[in-house]
């Protein structure tokens, strides 16, 4: 059956609240394997980029400051992006990860489990996960250059002596 990869992000809050080891022990269940790991400062421009499918919601704001860790101190302020490959990767991890609402999913999920809603009403899930393969494919080329993943998942090109995705789904070739 064909692999398929995904993206995970441990946002802020998960950093914050020291669950990057019960997460990845978690997602373990997959039996997925990890081709790209990174930390992640977020600038304001992966942020709107990365969630441009929500900017017209009212959390939207408040949205990408929790993204950028602006919620969470200093010490929180970035992420640790993962890509998963495998047999059903994105259906997998959405599985362990649990509903987006952390009120709704189920409780011991990952979301179910640490998630919390907060008084501003933005859905504190811990993690992101993509959620189709279209999906994920913008977002590991948004967040990964392909020299950062150690196996060939989307064609690449050379420009100018580095190696680039050949085709991006968006403007934004590698963020700022
Ligand atoms: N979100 C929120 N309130 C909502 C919907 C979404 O705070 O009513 C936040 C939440 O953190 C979520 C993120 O926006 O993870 C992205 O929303 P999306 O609908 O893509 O959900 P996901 O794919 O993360 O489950
Ligand atoms: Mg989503």
């Amino acid at each position: 059956m064909k692999e398929e990869q995904t993206l995970i992000l441990i946002k802020p809050d998960g950093l914050q609240k020291s669950l990057t080891g019960n997460i990845l022990t978690k997602l373990s269940e997959a039996k997925l394997y990890i081709v790209g790991a990174k930390v992640v400062k977020v600038s304001d421009k992966l942020a709107y980029t990365h969630y441009k499918h929500l900017a017209k919601e009212p959390f939207f704001d408040e949205l990408t400051k929790y993204i950028k860790g602006e919620l969470h101190g200093k010490k929180y302020r970035r992420v640790l992006a993962l890509v998963y490959r495998g047999e059903k990767a994105i259906a997998k991890v959405r599985n362990l990860a649990g509903a987006t609402n952390p009120e709704e999913a189920e409780p011991t999920s990952i979301r179910g489990s640490y998630g919390r809603i907060t008084t501003e009403g933005v859905y504190e899930n811990v993690i992101h996960a993509s959620s189709s393969t279209e999906e994920a494919e913008r977002e590991i080329k948004l967040w990964f250059s392909p020299e950062e993943i150690v196996e060939n998942i989307y064609p690449v090109k050379d420009k100018g002596g580095e190696k680039v995705w050949e085709t991006t789904c968006e403007d934004t070739q590698k963020p700022a």
